[in-house]
């Protein structure tokens, strides 16, 4: 493009930051004032007028009006201010975006794949500008974050995951696809709310819901062949898990929320051994929500005790304890039990609640998964405290208005004693005259590095060796400096150099199983991977 069209372009757009020459080169003179500026400038610019909006979905609102006009400026804002800008473009806010997705929706920025494109999906992802993709985040928006069926408005979601796997883990933007899959939503609100911009119809079951992805699926091998990514996010669980048996012998499939999440946990918790003591084979695991993210890292901390003591799977697993909304999973309830809660269902008399099921397992760890908030109550939190001298806490659920307890009540019901971590962030705290900062325990530390290291290797499939690489490399980076100051989590500041880090180690997984095609492997694959990054800088058009 040039002339007027080119500043319409957010691929090359670069507004007030194009210099004369360039000008001149691509018909610009006139178009612009005559101010050349630098795009460090520009930046700044932005955040300043960023921090000035009070409410969080303006700020939004404005990220996304960014991205639209020029792409690169967005992402050299979102990566040199991640600390603030995540929880913009990403939770907590971006729940609120998709809560109100029907209002505020502008532009496509992803591609929707609803029951009436059945039949036709091949064609509708030949309609996508870009024809080189490596990585697609695909939701059905039946369990946006915590906040239940979103329907077609859960595309906020795969936009925002994809902007962070550019940002955090350097994958070109071209090369990302958001889809969401509409096949109706159980929403009444947004069934009967005018602005909806999904179908207006209850979701598809069953065979018609098979069928739909089961075409999806194919379509995308078909088009992008084998080496493509496809994240699934945020399904209900009763699809989530079936979906990711019946394609990860077939393709490149990982579903954040059962299997990023348990690397980022089990990452977490490796590092909280240095704060409390202990392997992890001597601690016991209890856990408040037994979904996706509960039984997914729950089956992530087994195999990893398995791996490092050689007891058998069904051995490590009686650590770990789950409490669904019924009470604690007991072998008493295996019948009536979903398939992926069984392996969890231990020998012990019913127990009710958490606060029951505390007294009665005594933990060293407590991770809440429920999506249920204020659920960690005084309560629980003191009778954790009464069993351990430092308590782990981790309170997953998103976002910040579902989290299990806040940092503030963590620290103070636990008199300053528990090892806290947050799925959404909190600011620091203070408590009895002494500061406490808590992690942040959130997939988007390990997904988008995840995801470098299987495109940069060439990697066909996904494997559980690969996410416990991911969950090491992640917690060697956290420093005794982090560590002294509570913190089971590197600061997010230094992300793209974590990502690196492993994206390396989960390529040199994928080459030591043999599911790696990119031959043959490069030699540094820390360098190599720094060096496939995406960069947001300016380049130059003359
Ligand atoms: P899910 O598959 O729907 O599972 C939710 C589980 O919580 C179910 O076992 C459910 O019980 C249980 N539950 C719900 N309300 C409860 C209550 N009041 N008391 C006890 N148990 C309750 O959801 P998920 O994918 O695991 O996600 C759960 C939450 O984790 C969400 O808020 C999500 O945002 C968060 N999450 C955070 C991260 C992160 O990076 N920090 C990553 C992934 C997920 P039943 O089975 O009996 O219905
Ligand atoms: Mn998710």
């Amino acid at each position: 493009a040039s002339g007027y069209p080119l500043l319409r372009d957010p691929h090359y757009n670069k507004g007030l930051a194009f210099n004369g020459k360039e000008r001149d080169a691509h018909f610009l003179r006139g178009l612009l004032p005559p101010v050349v500026i630098s795009q460090d400038l520009q930046v700044k610019k932005m955040m300043r007028s960023m921090r000035q909006y009070q409410v969080p979905l303006q700020r939004y609102m404005a990220m996304m009006e960014l991205q639209e006009r020029n792409e690169r400026l967005f992402y050299k804002l979102l990566i040199e201010n991640v600390e603030e800008l995540l929880p913009v473009v990403y939770t907590p806010t971006v729940g609120e975006a998709c809560q109100k997705y029907g209002s505020i929706f502008r532009q496509p920025q992803g591609l929707f794949i609803s029951l009436k494109e059945k039949g036709r999906i091949l064609e509708v992802l030949k309609n996508w500008p870009e024809k080189k993709i490596q990585v697609i985040v695909v939701t059905d928006g039946e369990r946006i974050l915590g906040l239940g069926d979103l329907g077609c408005q859960g595309m906020g979601i795969p936009i925002g995951k994809l902007s962070l796997y550019t940002a955090l883990g350097g994958i070109r933007p071209s090369a990302c696809l958001p889809v969401t899959i509409d096949v109706g939503t159980n929403n009444e609100q947004l069934l009967n709310d005018e602005f909806y911009i999904g179908l207006r119809r209850k979701r598809a079951t069953g065979q018609e819901y098979a069928e739909l992805m089961e075409e999806f699926m194919s379509a995308v091998k078909q088009n992008y062949g084998e080496k493509v990514l496809i994240q699934f996010e945020d399904f209900a669980n009763h699809n989530a898990f079936d979906l990711l048996s019946k394609y990860s012998s077939t393709h490149l499939v990982f579903n954040d929320d059962i299997q990023g999440t348990a690397a980022v946990v089990l990452s977490g918790l490796m590092a909280s051994l240095n704060l409390v003591g202990g392997t992890l084979s001597e601690h016991t695991f209890l856990f408040l929500g037994a979904g996706e993210a509960g039984t997914g890292i729950a089956e992530l901390i087994a195999i990893e005790m398995s791996k490092q003591t050689g007891a058998p799977l069904e051995e490590t697993r009686k650590k770990i304890w789950l409490v669904d909304s019924k009470g604690l999973i007991v072998r008493s309830r295996m019948e009536s039990l979903q398939h992926f809660k069984r392996p969890w269902a231990h020998e012990h008399e019913p127990v009710k609640n958490l606060l029951d099921a505390v007294k009665a397992i005594r933990p060293t760890v407590l991770i809440g998964s429920s999506g249920a908030g204020q659920t960690f109550t005084e309560e629980v939190v003191q009778a954790m405290s009464s069993y351990n001298k430092k308590p782990v806490i981790l309170a997953l659920s998103n976002p910040t208005s579902q989290s299990e307890c806040t940092a503030e009540e963590a620290y103070k019901w636990s008199e300053g004693r528990a090892v806290f971590a947050s799925g959404s962030p909190f600011g620091p705290v203070e408590y009895n005259g002494k500061v406490y900062v808590s992690g942040q325990a959130n997939n988007a530390y390990v997904f988008p590095g995840l995801g470098l290291g299987l495109i940069i290797s060439g990697a066909i499939r996904v494997h559980d060796d690969m996410l416990l690489a991911a969950s090491e490399a992640l917690a060697e980076q956290v420093s005794q400096e982090n560590l002294d100051r509570g913190l089971i989590y590197p600061p997010f500041a230094n992300i793209r150099k974590i990502s690196a880090q492993i994206a390396a180690r989960v390529a040199a997984k994928a080459y030591e199983l043999g599911l790696a095609t990119r031959l043959p492997p490069p030699e540094n694959l820390v360098e190599y991977a720094e060096s496939c990054m995406y960069s947001p800088n300016y380049r130059n058009y003359h």
